[in-house]
This record gives structure tokens, sequence and C-alpha cells, in this order.
């Protein structure tokens, strides 16, 4: 018998691929907190190799496409950029080892990490939670998703940032503190991954706010640009 539910709420939200004609569906959007020694640095954290931490992000909490037109959210008025390496999982797992971790990789993406910094800072000083900093409605922007196969998984590589065509943040994939690895790892410990499952993977220095009208480029060699204009 098929299954009938007794309201529509719509498919999951997917991404766009190269080369492909099928979308990438979503799953579940996980996120790793200061990945880049700069960037916990300038967050006033301590940027030794601690242990990665995760929060997540809604699955629809999503704008995918190469140009994205994102609405400024309410509730804040100091909403930041993050750009970030997001990798796309075909296959899931629990404890898995790093060795084994890159073949569970579909594909790789440009995206924005965007947070209520203002919402942010106040939750962190009252010891409240992230989730309405981080997971608000466009908070997830994904680009493009260029298919992978394992040792091709970008591990290097300057990502970077501009708004307005002024550089904003600039890093390179290889001064993550955690890698790509050892981050999918890490996350497997905690829950069983499964496929569609995406990965934010930190972002480096230079973090800062957006105004209506900003142009907001993103850019890492090998794959695809994201351009996201604030609404
Ligand atoms: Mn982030």
């Amino acid at each position: 018998m098929t299954q009938t539910f007794a309201i529509d709420i719509g498919g999951p939200a997917s991404i766009p691929l190269t080369g492909a004609d099928s979308t990438f569906p979503i799953n579940r959007i996980f996120c790793v907190g200061r990945n880049y020694a700069a960037h916990a640095r300038e967050m006033g954290a301590n940027p030794d190799r601690e242990p990665p931490f995760f929060f997540s992000k809604p699955a629809d909490a999503v704008l995918t496409g190469s140009t994205c037109t994102m609405p400024y959210p309410p509730m804040t008025h100091d909403m930041h950029h993050e750009v970030e390496l997001v990798i796309g999982l075909k296959k899931g797992g629990r404890d898995i080892a790093p060795d084994d971790a890159l073949s569970h990789i579909y594909g790789v993406a440009l995206g924005l990490d965007f947070t209520r910094r203002d919402m942010q800072a106040e939750a962190k000083k009252t010891g409240r939670p992230w989730d309405m900093s981080k997971g608000f409605d466009a908070s997830a922007i994904i680009g493009e998703m260029l298919p992978v196969m394992g040792q091709d998984v970008p591990q290097t590589g300057t990502i970077a940032l501009s708004v307005n065509d002024v550089l904003a943040q600039k890093g390179d994939l290889s001064d993550m503190i955690w890698s790509i690895p050892e981050v999918i790892a890490e996350l497997s410990r905690y829950l069983t991954l499964r496929p569609g499952d995406l990965i934010f993977t930190g972002t480096p220095e230079g973090v800062g706010p957006v105004v209506k009208g900003d142009v907001l480029k993103a850019s890492l060699e090998g794959v695809p640009d994201l351009t996201v204009l604030i609404a």
C-alpha cells in the first residue's frame, strides 16, 4: 500500500550538479565551528587543535544555485558572511576511519554559512543554543555541486570571498585545523551519517557584516563560483 500523507510538505531541497540533469538531495546540514586558526583568533577563541565542535542547520534553510538572491533576515542588525567548502555525502556510516572518509563523498560546493552575529554573541553570553542565530531561512547558501571521487576532493587551494569586488575572506583549504577526512571521521563518532548529509567545513578569517545591496562572490579553483545578492 502506498503511504499517503495528511498534508503536502514538499520534497527535500536539492543542489544543482555540474554536468548532470539530476540534483543532489539534501538530508541534513552539519557545520564545523572554528576550523581555521586565524578565524578562531578573530572570534576571540583558542586557535589550538582542540577537538572540533559541530552545530546544524535545518535541511530546508538553503538557497542553492550559482547565483542566489538572499533576503536580509529579520531579528538581526549584524548578519555575517562565512565562506566555506561544503561536502555532500553519498554514503553514511558510524565511526568512519579517516583513511576511508573520502570515499563517502559525492561532491563539493562553495557555501555561505550566514550568521546572526548579534544573536549568536548574546547566546554565547547567556549559554543559550545557537539554532536561531545559525539556522534561519536561507542561512545556508550552496552553489552548484561538483561531483568528485576520493583523492580528487580538494584539500588545498585558495578559498576566497569578495564583497562588492573587495576581498573580504581568504584562506587555504590546507589551513583547516581538522582536515576533511578528520571532520567526517569525528562527526561520525557523534551520530550515524547518512547519504545526502552535507558538512560545512569551517570558514577562514575575515568574516564580517553584509547589508542590503551587497554582492558576494565566493571562489575556489576548480569548484563552481557562487554569487549571492543580499536583497
Ligand atoms: Mn561557519
